[in-house]
């Protein structure tokens, strides 16, 4: 197996850490990181190296407010490991984002990117506003800074941010305008998830969604299921959700139930999903009053009795309070972090199968990957060749995490840390360490 790894002294390792509910991702990513590292028998020099980020970067940034008053925001970069390549990930606003999480998700993108085969390290940002009470103004005043402040950092060749959550093609529009004002250059590459008439791909709105729909298809197929007679329950309805949503319906699945952060919504005959997407459009993106649907709570959505759930909001969804009670065959991790650690060991025994978001969610890197290639060559794909490139990485990406868990013996989730980890690890003793 080219996973396998020989090339290491065998080492003496702490045990993996003791399995528990988190309500800090990055020790969550540090818990799944432990078990495969005992696997590869890592050296702890190597572990110490790949656990660690980087360089972190934490900025004020000062926004005149509609107003007239400044008002200081705190917004993070944090760049977790560059040595497959440039680093990758996304910004995201939020009002309860924090460095952990942000650290969380910037290790998440390194093995997100190891696991499809692009070149890229991980990266993440994040700022602490609350986008929904901001004007228009106020926002692209407060990315033009967060972008300004972090010019040194972004660039094609070293840093390329993305859309995350509360981030959308908008503000990667404005992102892009302050660097290229600043470098006094077009360098449309230095960030993905643009307009198409910017530099953006064809495709890439739809991407995560879309590869969440690969691998949720690939799952059944390896369970004997078939689409026709699968119901499917879909936690937040914004650009991941709605797509795999719309996707995994168009393939023949049945979607009973979506949710999204005011509450969730069932319908026993499956929904028109492209009718729910132009509601929430029409509706200040919430589903809330949707007609034909009866509400439930999203705890409710998660425990709902149906053959394919897509958590597709936000991180430590399930929980070991809840793990009990799911009874999906197949969770497909939309989100970055929906399923705590704890939650991990009971679903791995109550048989369901977890895609897990590392690899279920890679599919918006790998149409950035894409964008970025298109934007450094200057030509650009169709969405059919977007789309088939994208399908084939990641059913490729899917089958070496199934090979790699029947090998080792072990779920999907620690499979596709032990393939990630595996080659930044080999790419890390080819480079050595720099004195
Ligand atoms: P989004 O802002 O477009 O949508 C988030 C959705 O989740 C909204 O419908 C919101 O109402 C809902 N939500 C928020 N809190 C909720 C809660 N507590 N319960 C139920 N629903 C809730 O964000 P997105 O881009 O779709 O991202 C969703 C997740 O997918 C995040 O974890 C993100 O990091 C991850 N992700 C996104 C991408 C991408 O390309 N957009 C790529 C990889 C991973």
């Amino acid at each position: 197996m080219p996973f396998k790894q020989n090339v290491y002294e065998k080492a003496v390792y702490k045990e993996p850490a003791p399995i528990r509910d988190t309500e800090h991702p990055f020790q969550a990513m540090i818990d799944r990181f432990d078990i495969a590292a005992k696997i590869l028998e890592l050296d702890p020099g190597f572990y110490e190296y790949l656990v660690s980020p980087s360089r972190i970067h934490i900025t004020s940034i000062p926004v005149v407010m509609d107003d007239g008053r400044i008002k200081m925001f705190e917004g993070y970069r944090v760049i977790h490991n560059e040595i497959l390549g440039p680093s990758k990930g996304g910004i995201r606003f939020s009002p309860d984002v924090n460095v952990n999480e942000v650290k969380a998700l910037a290790a998440w993108m390194t093995w997100k990117c190891a696991i499809v085969n692009v070149p890229f390290g991980g990266a993440k940002g994040g700022v602490v506003c609350d986008p929904s009470s901001m004007s228009p103004g106020e926002l692209e005043r407060l990315t033009r800074r967060y972008t300004a402040n972090l010019l040194d950092v972004f660039g094609p060749d070293k840093d390329i941010p993305a859309p995350d959550m509360n981030t959308n093609a908008q503000i990667m529009a404005w992102i892009i305008d302050t660097y290229c004002m600043n470098t006094r250059n077009t360098n449309t590459a230095m960030v993905t998830g643009k307009p198409i008439i910017l530099g953006g791909s064809l495709g890439r709105v739809e991407a995560t969604g879309r590869g969440v729909m690969s691998v949720t298809l690939s799952a059944m197929a390896k369970l004997g299921m078939s689409p026709q007679d699968s119901t499917v329950a879909v936690q937040g309805f914004g650009n991941v959700g709605s797509i795999a949503a719309k996707l995994l319906s168009g393939r023949g699945c049945k979607i009973v139930a979506v949710s999204d952060v005011h509450g969730g919504y069932y319908n026993e005959n499956g929904f028109d999903v492209e009718d729910l997407i132009e509601y929430a459009s029409n509706n200040n993106r919430s589903l809330a009053g949707y007609p034909e649907a009866q509400e439930i709570s999203n705890h409710e959505l998660l425990t709902l009795d149906v053959d394919v759930l897509v958590p597709a909001a936000k991180e430590d969804q399930i929980t070991s309070a809840n793990a009990p009670d799911v009874k999906a065959r197949i969770i497909a991790e939309g989100a970055n972090g929906p399923t705590t650690p704890a939650a991990d060991r009971i679903l791995d025994e109550k048989g369901v199968l977890v895609v897990p978001d590392i690899l279920a969610n890679a599919g918006g890197v790998t149409v950035s990957y894409f964008e970025w290639v298109q934007d450094r060559q200057g030509y650009f794909w169709s969405i059919e060749r977007v789309n088939k490139r994208l399908d084939r990485m990641m059913k490729t990406a899917f089958n070496n995490v199934f090979v790699a868990s029947e090998e080792y013996g072990v779920p999907l989730r620690t499979a596709s840390y032990v393939l990630a980890i595996d080659k930044v690890a080999s790419a890390l003793k080819l480079r050595g360490i720099y004195a």
